[in-house]
């Protein structure tokens, strides 16, 4: 898309990281995931034009056949548009935020939270979730490749359904909403249809899924659950491993889940059957509590570029090695990660445009390009050592963070 302009790097002089190290460039792309918004409202207020019919509702208690018997709030005819309006609150803030709280205890690791693609808190969490799914009214099971659905068919309507949905695995030492929010809120904005006896008015089906692996911690390999249902995760992915040696495929058939070749492609879903995808997730970072506004609505979703870069020098002693002589792949380093920062502050002065980009794409990398370098080592790593090899890894982020105010 946009190249290093030649002569704007002229400014800052890097002579020697040009001809005495070698530096070689392992590369790979990462999507991520949508970044912001917040609140089970989202869900809500969503639901009400995207898929109930427009039809007025009149019943005030449900109606529907699958309700469960194990909900724990009811509302009995008689009541009161009042306790209704408590009800409401009682399932959309009360019993949401105590459900959160709840899977936030479904750890593997007793001092933080952390919940890995069929880890034994992963395989906990599922039953919890199937219920609140089954309490919402909605119809569930667990797919091939763990990814937990709740489903609601409407009684006429279009068959093409909106889905909802976020991931229930997390990363090391995870907040508590992240991914969780997604589900649990979708939940709770159809145990309120279904409470309301508004479940049968929908237009279309909704489905909830809570997907198995997103983060990617233990398999690095991100999306194992979603690639699955979107038909693009290769066969190959069932034979990659974790640090165990236990392969994806493996994983799954400790847990009585018989993943093959042929049941990976039958979980993709027809385009033609998805009317739409909604996620409700928190936003990870501290731009909306900045400006002070309590939603965001994504507007672009962020695409990842890694770089596993190695800057090789001349290993020697710290000692004796005269400084006119070194070939010191710290201090090369040093100055790729400071040029890297500069870069990502002011791309204007380090790009210009071939034939692929304009100068819009420009002006959008100058308000939305993070870089960031997360992880640095040395070879051999002792103070009176010039190292030999420095090793870095970069995490680039093109990010189209931009969000406006959502007007319920
Ligand atoms: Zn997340």
């Amino acid at each position: 898309m946009a190249v290093p302009h030649p002569s704007s790097s002229s400014s800052r002089s890097h002579p020697f990281l040009s001809h005495v190290y070698h530096t070689s460039f392992h590369h790979y792309h990462h999507h991520n995931h949508p970044s912001l918004v917040l609140f089970w409202c989202l869900v809500f207020s969503l639901l009400s034009p995207l898929a109930l019919s427009s039809s007025s509702s009149s019943s005030s208690s449900s109606s529907d056949s699958s309700s469960s018997s194990s909900s724990h709030i009811s509302l009995g005819i008689g009541e009161t548009e009042g306790t209704k309006h408590d009800l409401h609150q009682a399932i959309l803030r009360d019993e949401a935020v105590a459900r959160l709280h709840e899977l936030g205890q479904v750890s593997d690791a007793a001092t933080h939270l952390e919940r890995t693609f069929m880890s034994p808190a992963s395989i906990r969490a599922i039953p919890l979730i199937r219920g609140w799914m089954e309490d919402a009214g909605l119809s569930t099971w667990v797919d091939y490749m763990g990814n937990v659905h709740g489903r609601v068919e409407p009684k006429n309507g279009s068959s093409q359904a909106l889905l909802i949905g976020s991931h229930m695995d997390t990363v090391i030492d995870a907040g508590k909403y992240d991914g969780s929010l997604g589900i649990i809120s979708a939940i709770s904005a159809l145990k309120v249809l279904k409470i309301d006896g508004r479940l049968g008015e929908l237009k279309r089906p909704v489905e909830v899924i809570a997907f198995s692996d997103e983060e990617g911690v233990r398999f690095q390999s991100t999306f194992l659950g979603s690639a699955a249902l979107a038909g693009i995760m290769p066969v190959s992915r069932l034979e990659v491993t974790d640090k165990s040696g236990i392969s994806v495929q493996d994983a799954l058939k400790e847990n009585s889940i018989d993943i093959t070749d042929e049941n990976l492609m039958q979980l993709k879903y027809d385009p033609a059957s998805v009317w739409g995808y909604v996620e409700v997730h928190i936003e990870q970072g501290p731009v909306l509590e900045w400006v002070g506004y309590p939603l965001g609505v994504v507007k672009g979703i962020a695409g990842q570029t890694r770089l596993k870069v190695t800057v090789k020098g001349s290993q020697g002693h710290a000692g004796t090695v005269p400084m006119s002589m070194r070939q010191d792949p710290m201090t090369g380093a040093a100055e790729l990660i400071v040029l890297l920062e500069s870069v990502c502050k002011n791309p204007k002065d380090y790009l210009s445009c071939n034939v692929q980009c304009n100068e819009d794409t420009v002006e959008s990398l100058a308000n939305s390009l993070v870089c960031t370098v997360g992880e640095i080592s040395t070879w051999p790593s002792a103070s009176n050592v010039i190292p030999g090899q420095v090793r870095q890894r970069n995490y680039s982020l093109l990010c189209t963070y931009v969000f406006s105010l959502l007007v319920l």
